[in-house]
């Protein structure tokens, strides 16, 4: 069976700002070689879930790509426009359980002497399969990210915190895992505070609640932390968003990596000291996730 892929590019209107959308080939080359996305992951994105054809968390993914936008000095970007274009694209692929969906805003074709015009596109398609992460869970390793915890006071161009195209560090930490024979990451800071996955946010369970460390230590907002805190009350859990160290992670009643597309990883073992994986409480807040229809 084929993989439905579907794309539409967003286009630019006077300012950068995208004013139109055209449907167009996710099959054929669209980039040009001379985008800053290509040349200097130089932009920004966001992914959400799709689910049934709703997408999930929509005006909190919109909200932060505006953030990131306002964070690498884009111009705005319209959301209205985005907001369709992930609705199309959500519309497409209703008729799977679940889906995904990604919004690129590139600062566009650079060329001498003219101002860059923005690049934007959204590609969506059939999630893959997560049953063995969302109910096993993964192995952590903890790996210095060499940034301290005030990074977005001290240097806000180091960009901690804006969801950027630049993943390849991401993705070099979560090779690194991968030699050490884990399957995913957290990063702590210089200064030994637990901060995020390459690609999720870590919540803890210590007791009735449920603690994540805050986005001021350069973190990204979570959007799928957020709805799990916004629904702690249905499981009898409270919520803190407090600063944690490694030694808190170890002693945690349970712990989780969660994000958009995968939801809720349980973590069974931190640099090879196994945790508890809490299998009622993942499977609720996974059927939660999965349920959400906005
Ligand atoms: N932190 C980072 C660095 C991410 O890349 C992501 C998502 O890709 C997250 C956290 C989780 O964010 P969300 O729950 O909004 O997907």
């Amino acid at each position: 069976m084929t993989v439905p892929q579907h794309l539409l590019l967003v286009v630019a209107g006077p300012g950068g700002a995208a004013s139109s959308i055209v449907e167009a080939e996710a099959g054929h080359p669209q980039l040009s070689v001379l985008d800053v996305a290509a040349t200097r992951g130089d932009g920004i994105f966001e992914t959400l879930s799709i689910g049934a054809g709703h997408p999930q968390a929509l005006q909190a993914h919109l909200d932060r790509f505006a953030r990131s936008a306002r964070m690498l000095d884009l111009p705005v970007p319209d959301l209205a426009v985005w907001r369709d274009a992930v609705l199309t694209l959500a519309a497409l692929l209703a008729d799977h359980d679940e889906a995904w969906v990604k919004i690129v805003l590139s600062r566009g074709i650079e060329l001498p002497g003219a101002a860059a015009l923005p690049t934007g596109w959204a590609y969506g398609t059939v999630s893959p399969e997560f049953r063995r992460e969302r109910t096993e869970g993964v192995d952590v390793v903890l790996l210095d990210r060499g940034l301290r915890s005030d990074v977005s006071a001290t240097s806000p161009w180091l960009l901690a915190g804006a969801k950027t195209l630049s993943y390849a560090v991401n993705r070099a930490a979560v090779r690194e895992a991968q030699r050490r024979g884990a399957d995913d990451v957290v990063f702590v800071s210089s200064d030994r505070l637990l901060l995020e996955g390459p690609t999720s946010t870590l919540v803890v369970r210590r007791g009735d609640e449920l603690a994540t460390p805050p986005d001021a230590f350069g973190i990204l907002p979570g959007t799928t932390q957020a709805d799990l805190f916004a629904a702690a009350d249905q499981w009898g859990l409270t919520t803190a968003v407090v600063p944690l160290a490694p030694d808190d992670l170890g002693a945690a009643d349970a712990a989780w990596l969660v994000s958009s597309v995968r939801h809720a990883a349980p973590v069974r073992s931190v640099d090879g000291t196994a945790l508890e994986v809490d299998a009622p409480l993942t499977a609720a807040m996974n059927g939660f996730l999965r349920a959400r229809r906005s």
